[in-house]
This record gives C-alpha cells, structure tokens and sequence, in this order.
C-alpha cells in the first residue's frame, strides 16, 4: 500500500478483491460475483469501469457501478432477471440497459464500445468493440481503470493508461493530444476532477486545453452541452474553486454569457454564498437546499429578464427552479435592503417579505448582505416565522356560517398573520379573531 499525494490510500495490487468487499455492502458484492459467474456461463468478460474503481482506490465512497460487459449484453441480462428479483430498463440501441434490485440499488451496463468522432466536438458514433476500446475512448487515465469479476479474475485491476500511477501522483492526464479537440467538455471535465480531488492537471494536458481553447473548440460546443457541465461544476462541494480555475484558463466567464463579470465582487459573493451553504446545511438538516441553484443565481445575477430566460433554457432547467431564479431577480435586491435598512419592520412585513423565496432564494439573499440586521431577520423567518401555522381550517369556516369560497384563503391568511404577529395563542382565539374581523 502507498499514500497518494492526497494522502489516501491507494495500493499498487494487481488484485482488489479484499478493498472491493470492503468497499461494497456484503449483498452488493454478491450480487457482483454472480453477475461475473453468469458472464462465465456465457464466455463473456465484465468489468466493473470508471468512477467506482477510481473513487474506491482513492478511498472515496461512491456506489454508482458501471459494469461494461464484452459480449451478448442483452443475453447477460435476460439470464440475471431470471435469477434474482430485478426489474431492467433496456436501451438496445445505445447497448445499454440499467437493473435496478428489490432494495432499490441499481447498476448500470453497458456492451464494450468504440468511438469515432465524425467532426470536432460532435457527439461520438458509437460501434461494439473490446474493453481496450472502451477504455481507450474515456477522457482522463484516473477514469480508465477497470475491475474484471469474471470468477477466474475476479477483482483483477486492468490498468492500460497507468491511470493508478496518476492517482498515487494526482494527475489529470488525457490518453491523446486530439482529447479536447474531439470533446471540448473535458476542458471543464478536467478542472472538475482536478479541484474535487486536489489533483493536477498534467502539463501537456493543459498545454492542451489552451491550444484547444485558442481555437476556439468551445464555441463549436453546443450551449445545452457548456450548460450540462456547468452545473455539473456547481453541484461540486466546493464550485468555487473550479469557477476561478475556469476563469483562469479560458480568460473569462463570457462563454456562458457575455454579460457575466466574474470580478472580486461576484467571487465574494459566491464565497459568501458557499460559506452560507455550509452553514445552512449543517443548521437545516431536514430541509434540502440546491446548493448549485444558489450559485447558478448569483452566477446570473448580472443579467437581463430575456438573457436569463435564454439560459434557463439552454440550462434545461425545470419550471420550479427557474421560477426560483425569477423570483430573485425581481425582488431580492429590494428585500435585502429593506431587511438591512428598515429598523421598523413588524414580524408579519419580514413574513410577507420573505414568504415568496425558496431556500436557495434565502440563501442568495443572505450572501447579498453584511448586515447583521438582515441576517437575524431571514434565520428568525426560517426557524420561527415560516413554522407558524394556524390551527383554524376550512371547516371552521363553514361552521361559522361564513360562505365558502375564494374568501376562505383571505381569512386564513390574514388569521395567520395575526398569529405571527403574536396576537393568537390559541385555536379559541383563532376563531374569536375570525368572528370579530370579518363576521
Ligand atoms: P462522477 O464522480 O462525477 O460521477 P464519473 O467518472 O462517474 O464521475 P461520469 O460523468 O458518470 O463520471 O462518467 C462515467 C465515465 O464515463 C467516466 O469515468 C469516464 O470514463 C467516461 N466519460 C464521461 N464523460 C466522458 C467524456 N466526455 N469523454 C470521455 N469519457 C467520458
């Protein structure tokens, strides 16, 4: 065993079988076995690829398997739905298909493939081939390692790229100097692992990128492609890091969209922004924050009502999220300030202030302020003023002789607010403040 320069431990074995079984939950690493044991049955090799056999040398959880199988794949995986209680989702066109088991875990197969590019930065013809092709038409070597589970091998590392020499050295390394030129995205790819891991990007494989870039290959990128690493980049722990490094490298932030400035001002924030997640994440356990939407954001914040439309879309973000972002852009400048500025405020105006914003939209506005104002007002929204509820319903209503209708959600609104502002402590005086207000 050897320490990585990370300090993970990495090993030089030829054989895994003892880091796999402790990697992998005991039924998971059966079910693995059997899966090789039914290739066996059929003279096919399987291999476990990719990100699950980087991260498990690197001593990081991950149990998104990616088996490749050199054969029948379809064949392979009607004889496992015999065996074993799975259901199977089949892509025969793409030689693909994903098993998902009784308890919900799922692995993911693919028929060994190779690869030909018809023009720069197309989308890559796919074809059968070995496993040696298949690992030959991956980006980097640290995602070209592959985990045989044939029985005779089982747990044998195929190594053809000495990608386990560049995890001991923490390198990012492509396997050929057309790399970038045949995939633009593994220019943002590349700083992507490099910042998540703490790693290098190999000097000829910058040297690379930079040629890559000068001509332009980013441009010849379609938006959707640039938009699906990007937010790859801010679901990251810390994006950050990979947004100043891309900066770096490609001179600016403009290919997304010209009218991004990533000055001192937008890193602060976005900094802010990240130390706000942490906190959030650690105060907030049961409620889920998007912390990439937080960061998306800030990153637009800059941009018009059209542009940032445009980049919804090209983003293919959902309706929810890009009404999340809409929100913002129309309100939040004009909150923060009145939370930071307005001494005055009453706890149902920061309610009714605050009441339109998701999470995310809480967060970007605390990364907006310094004022301590304004952030003791949005924690007290989120711990106190939105858990306010009202006990009175729309039966109540009815009983009280009050007509059914459109009205009912005015009164429980405005009962609601009378709670928050401390008037109502209990259902009687709930429906006391109903009789009186609006009999
Ligand atoms: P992550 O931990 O981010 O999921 P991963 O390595 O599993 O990392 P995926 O994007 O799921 O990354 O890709 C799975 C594998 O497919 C990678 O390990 C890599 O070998 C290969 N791959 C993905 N994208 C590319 C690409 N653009 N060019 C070449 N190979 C790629």
């Amino acid at each position: 065993m050897y320490k990585s320069h990370n300090s993970k431990v990495i090993t030089r074995k030829k054989n895994l079988i003892k880091i796999l079984r402790r990697e992998l939950p005991g039924h998971i690493f059966r079910n693995i076995r059997m899966i090789g044991q039914l290739a066996d049955e059929e003279g096919f090799s399987a291999y476990i690829v990719g990100g699950f056999v980087r991260d498990m040398l690197l001593g990081r959880a991950n149990l998104d398997l990616d088996i490749v199988i050199e054969g029948d794949l379809f064949r392979l995986i009607d004889l496992l739905a015999k065996k074993v209680n799975v259901s199977v989702v089949r892509h025969r066109g793409f030689g693909t298909a994903t098993a998902i088991f009784a308890d919900g875990f799922k692995i993911d197969f693919a028929t060994a493939r190779k690869e030909s590019y018809s023009h720069p930065a197309a989308l890559p013809g796919i074809s059968f081939g070995s496993i040696e092709d298949d690992l030959s038409r991956r980006d980097f070597t640290i995602n070209t390692l592959a985990l045989q589970i044939n029985k005779h091998n089982f747990g044998r590392l195929l190594d053809l790229f000495a990608g386990a020499d560049d995890l001991l050295q923490g390198v990012v390394r492509v396997l050929h100097n057309a790399s970038f030129i045949d995939d633009p995205t593994r220019i943002f790819r590349a700083i992507r692992f490099e910042q998540r891991f703490d790693f290098n990007i190999e000097k000829n494989t910058e040297r690379l990128i930079r040629a890559a870039l000068k001509q332009n290959m980013l441009r010849q990128l379609s938006k959707f492609r640039i938009g699906d690493e990007i937010i790859l980049i801010l679901k990251e722990d810390e994006p950050v890091k990979s947004l100043l490094r891309i900066n770096k490298v490609c001179g600016s932030l403009k290919f997304i969209h010209p009218a991004i400035k990533f000055d001192k001002a937008l890193v602060g924030q976005l900094k802010s922004a990240y130390r706000i997640i942490q906190t959030f994440q650690k105060t907030y356990t049961d409620k889920p924050l998007d912390s990439w939407l937080v960061y998306l954001s800030i990153l637009l914040s800059a941009l018009g009502s059209d542009s940032t439309d445009k980049i919804c879309r090209r983003f293919c973000l959902v309706k929810k999220d890009i009404k999340k972002i809409n929100t913002l852009k129309n309100r939040a400048k004009e909150v923060a300030r009145a939370l930071s500025k307005d001494i005055n405020l009453s706890y149902v105006q920061v309610y009714k202030m605050l009441k339109p914003f998701s999470y995310e939209g809480l967060a970007v506005i605390l990364s907006m302020t310094e004022s301590p104002l304004a952030k003791r007002r949005i924690n007290l929204f989120i711990k106190k003023l939105s858990k306010i509820k009202i006990t009175l319903s729309g039966q109540d209503l009815k009983k009280l002789n009050l007509k059914p209708g459109p009205g009912y959600r005015k009164i429980l609104e405005e009962t609601l607010r009378a709670k928050i502002s401390g008037k109502l402590n209990s259902k009687s005086d709930e429906l006391r403040f109903v009789k009186e207000r609006f009999k």
